[in-house]
This record gives structure tokens, sequence and C-alpha cells, in this order.
């Protein structure tokens, strides 16, 4: 497995690739990587030749208040993790040499990216659109891999490629869970032990909502109600938002289909955590 750290030295790599007619398929991360960003991995080595996944604790996607001066890091493993799946080459940009002295230019995201997680962070999403962009522009892969764990993240980078007119097919994978139901996250490593047993409330309720909607329920009234019902089992479990929303442009319906998409947030301790179901797949 390669390792990368320059601009030069990726763009020397992706075009010997693509001259080797390889279809480049590219895993961008956050690294501390867990099975569901391998599951990413193992989904581009089906489809791509050439699989390069991305490291990089993205500052631009941090607000003053949050996680990135104690975001977990283990290069170590992750090397160990990402090599054992077949990745072909890791890149490990510096900071700086994503974002030097001067760089100023932003990806704007669009109304869809004001509600949700862009509402509980402001920024987020423009710091998350700009990183993707330069992804794209430095290893112009074929394909690009997301989990559906971030579906707000998912759904403004599917539109992004499509207002942008940028010839890429994004892959989107199922969220890889824990035994009891919890979506692994990197983010999991700062829950305490109770937290981490409090923490499945969440899934919980995302089970127990697709649970009634397999029942025949179509109000999302309701099947908020069915989720606040259990989620008020962890009293120490704050709900931020509740979210049953089409999967477009995650506007809120008031009749839910297969297509409809049902998100939560909340704070476990002092760790937030996001999940979401589609009611057509269910928890997986
Ligand atoms: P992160 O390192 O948290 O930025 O995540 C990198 C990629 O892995 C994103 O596309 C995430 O949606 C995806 N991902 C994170 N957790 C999971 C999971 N539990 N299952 C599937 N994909 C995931």
């Amino acid at each position: 497995m390669l390792e990368l750290s320059t601009i030069p030295d990726l763009r020397a790599w992706t075009t010997s690739q693509r001259k080797a007619g390889r279809r480049i398929g590219l895993v961008p991360t956050m690294g501390y990587l867990h099975e569901g960003h391998l599951a990413l991995v193992d989904q581009a080595r089906r489809q791509a030749q050439a699989v390069i996944l991305s490291i990089f604790v993205n500052p631009l996607q941090f607000g003053p208040g949050e996680d990135l001066a104690r975001y977990p890091r283990d290069l170590v493993r992750d090397r160990g993790l990402a090599g054992g799946r077949g990745v072909d080459a890791l890149f490990l940009p510096a900071v700086e040499a994503m974002y030097p002295t001067g760089s100023e230019i932003r990806v704007t995201p669009g109304s869809t990216a004001e509600r949700w997680e862009g509402a509980a962070r402001p920024g987020h999403f423009t710091g998350v659109l700009t990183v993707v962009a330069k992804l794209f522009h430095l290893v112009q892969p074929d394909l690009a891999y997301f989990g559906q764990k971030d579906i707000q993240q998912l759904t403004l980078i599917r539109r992004m490629v499509r207002d942008l007119d940028w010839p890429i097919e994004l892959v989107a994978v199922p969220t890889v869970r824990e035994a009891d139901g919890l979506a692994l996250s990197s983010r999991n490593a700062y829950l305490t032990p109770d937290d981490r047993t409090r923490a499945v409330v969440l899934s919980r309720a995302l089970r127990a909502a697709h649970h009634a909607f397999c029942e025949g329920e179509r109000r999302a009234d309701r099947l908020e109600a069915r989720m606040r019902q259990q989620l008020s089992a962890e009293p120490s479990v704050k709900v931020e938002y509740i979210a049953i929303v089409e999967p477009e442009g995650l506007a809120p319906v008031a009749t839910v289909d297969a297509g409809t998409i049902l998100a939560i947030a909340a704070r476990v301790g002092s760790t937030r955590l996001i999940d979401n179901i589609s009611l057509a797949q269910g928890l997986g």
C-alpha cells in the first residue's frame, strides 16, 4: 500500500492508474477506521481496480466549540486496517497542503444544508463540500463511496455532483452497526461504558418506528411519537431533533412511504450521535 501525502505525489499516482486503464475508487474519511469505513473499502474493491482511501481530519467542517482537537486519531492502526482490506493508496495530506495560506474559496451548499445537521452545526456542510470538492478534483475518481450513516452529507454531495456536472459515480453504502444496533462511528470512542449502554436507544427508536411502519402506520407524527416514547426510556439522552423526511431534499413529510428517511441526533453524555434509516431498509 502506497502512502501519499503531497498533492504532486497524489497526481502522479492517479495519472499512472488512469494510464493503466484502472477505474479509480475514492473513499474519503477522517480516519480512526472502523468496519463502517471498511465496508466502503470493500464496496470500492468490488467495483474499482485502484482504491484510494483518504484520511484527513478537515478543520473546515468543525465549528468553534466542536471536537477538532480531540477527534480520535490512530494512523498506525488505520494503516493496518486499510492495508488488510486491500486499499492500494492512502492519501494523508497535511492541513497546509489542503488549505495553504491565503486559500479562501469555499463551496456553498444550498437550502438542503440549512436544516438538521446544518442548523445544529453552522458552516459544517460548507466545510464538507469544500474538502470533498478538492478531493474530487485532486483524485478525479470514477467512483466515490459514502456511508448512509451521514445521510445529509450524502444528499448534499449527490446534489453537488449533479449541480456541477461532475462525471463521478457516487455509491451509497448501508450503515454498519454493532450487534445491538448502535451505528459504528469514530465518535463512539468518546462514550463512557454507561453512555455506550444508553446509546443503543437511538437505533432502538428507529427500529420501533420501522416496526410501526411495517404494521401499516403511515402518519409521521405517530412514528415520531413512537420514537420519542422509546427515547424517553433514557432521560439522560438529550434528543436534538427527529427528522421524518423525503430523501431528495430532506424536507419533512406528514405521510411516510418506503422512501422516507427517519433521522435522529442526540447527545449521550458529552457525545453527539446521529443515526438514520430509510423505511425501505430499516436497520438492515
Ligand atoms: P468519517 O470518517 O466519519 O468522516 O466517515 C467517512 C465515511 O464513512 C463517510 O462517508 C461516512 O458516512 C462513512 N461511515 C461512517 N460510519 C459508517 C457506518 N457505521 N457505516 C457505513 N458508513 C459509515
